[in-house]
């Protein structure tokens, strides 16, 4: 019935309209007379709720009985950022009564709503996160090329633009839409004009503009400025919205001013978008920004944590659960900002300080599938003691003999590599030693590794024995 509904749509609503709107919105399932769908952007959500949803419920019902009404809600990466649900686990175990009315009004992100649908009608653009900036960008080796040819285009002025254009490509949450937002901000400042677009807005205001039949003065807006800032174009469809986006591109450029475009993908992968579009895109400065190291996830994690004691003072994350978190969280800045929210939910809800163990359970659906497998130290201690014929509580006594050191010291190596904790966690695991012990256990293995290949082999063999 679902595809039947959408086919409809798209013989009453025609092509254009269509593929802007209902393209990607998807039936998640039917209960209590209730129809689930989802959308991939919250723009869209709220577009289709105040334009399309009478439509969209009259159809579906024709076609499908017990249908009552609708509800769109935005599935995939946003997930985390949502307060409710996920948000915070078992929050009734609170000791302490709450006074805030839940955890939404906990979540430290009330800008966020700056990125959501704006009321007015027109190109307005999207109103720029004012927390999203150079300032607060934190440059690392996978985005530092991304990052100056941002700060370059944002501070050139005067004369015909630099790369044009400048296209950004990565996955979800690697940066793309803070850099963006950081050049809006930048150029703005410097008494330049610019607006910020999504794809979806900019599908919006031509399809507005076309019913209106308002599209010249549209075009003309958006030519009026001095740099265009394009956010997803990944979502740019329909064949007269994408001719209308390649003239705007041409028509930009040719007049010497910066275009700045954003996608998950590189040019050439743009399925969606003619030949002549794709290599237009492509002919300015194509960077890629890779995902985050460690390092970068950490220093994200510190400024987001310090952001963060501005508002909540209160809130203390300690190295060793920072360590942990930047550990864990290896997917992208989304997650990393939706595990201090967890954190920070847990910690006003708990009124506890937050330990290794909240921490692993506030985000724990954050972390899981990226993780192989869960190594236990303890599994660590075991198998390489028995590998080495010592016992145990050998490799945590104090004994200092070759044949216990040895072992002693491979279980302190394997343990940081395969588990995410820090140094001091496993030196108290290793019968109450200090990290500095770790840390020379972990360089004295690694480097015996490098030049023993016997080792090298042997302690290959123990982590398939731990990760199997
Ligand atoms: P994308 O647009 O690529 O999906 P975003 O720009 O929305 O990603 O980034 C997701 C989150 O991660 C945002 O809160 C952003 O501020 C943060 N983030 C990503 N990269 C960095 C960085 N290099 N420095 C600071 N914050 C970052
Ligand atoms: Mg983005």
């Amino acid at each position: 019935a679902w595809q039947r509904v959408k086919r409809r749509l798209r013989a009453e609503l025609g092509e254009d309209v269509f593929a802007s709107w209902f393209a990607r919105l998807e039936l998640q399932d039917v209960s209590g007379g209730v129809a689930r769908l989802t959308v991939p952007t919250r723009f869209l959500k709220s577009w289709i709720e105040s334009h399309y949803l009478d439509r969209v419920l009259a159809t579906f019902r024709s076609e499908a009985d017990g249908i009552e009404s609708l509800e769109v809600g935005v599935r995939g990466a946003m997930a985390p950022a949502r307060p409710g649900a996920a948000a915070v686990q078992k929050p009734a175990a609170s000791p302490r009564p709450v006074a805030s009315p839940g955890p939404a009004a906990e979540m430290p992100e009330p800008e966020r709503a700056a990125r959501g649908p704006a009321p007015e009608g027109d190109l307005g653009g999207a109103p720029l996160d004012a927390r999203l900036t150079f300032e607060s960008f934190v440059v690392g080796r996978s985005n530092a090329l991304a990052h100056a040819a941002a700060e370059r285009v944002a501070r050139h002025d005067g004369g015909p633009a630099l790369y044009n254009p400048l296209y950004f490509h990565a996955g979800v949450g690697l940066g793309k839409t803070h850099l963006l937002h950081g050049i809006g901000h930048a150029v703005k400042n410097a008494g330049r004009r610019v607006i910020y677009l999504t794809a979806d807005r900019f599908m919006y205001g031509f399809v507005n503009a076309l019913k209106t039949q308002s599209a010249l003065a549209f075009k003309e807006k958006l030519r009026a400025i001095d740099v265009l800032i394009l956010d997803d174009v990944q979502f740019i469809q329909g064949r007269s919205i994408q001719a209308e986006f390649g003239h705007t591109l041409n028509a930009l450029i040719d007049a010497g001013r910066q275009v700045v475009v954003a996608a998950d993908r590189p040019p050439t992968e743009l399925e969606a978008l003619d030949e002549r579009v794709r290599s237009r895109l492509a002919g300015g400065l194509v960077v890629e920004i890779g995902t985050l190291d460690e390092a970068l996830r950490a220093s994200i994690l510190q400024s987001r944590l310090e952001a963060v004691r501005a508002s909540h003072p209160a809130f203390e994350v300690g190295p060793a659960v920072a360590e942990y978190v930047a550990k864990a969280i290896t997917a992208n800045g989304r997650d990393l900002e939706g595990a201090v929210n967890r954190l920070l939910a847990h910690a006003t809800l708990t009124g506890a300080p937050v330990t290794l163990d909240t921490a692993e359970t506030a985000i724990r659906d954050l972390v899981k599938n990226r993780e192989p497998k869960r190594v236990k130290i303890e599994d660590i201690q075991k198998l390489v003691a028995s590998r080495y014929n010592v016992s145990r509580s050998d490799i945590l006594s104090e004994r200092r003999t070759a044949a216990v050191v040895k072992p002693r010291q491979i279980a302190m190596y394997l343990s940081k590599v395969l588990t995410l904790r820090s140094l001091p966690e496993i030196g108290r695991r290793f019968g109450g030693r200090d990290h500095t012990t770790v840390l020379h256990a972990v360089r004295k293995i690694e480097k015996a590794i490098g030049e023993d290949t016997a080792l090298c082999d042997e302690v290959e063999l123990l982590k398939r024995m731990l990760q199997d």
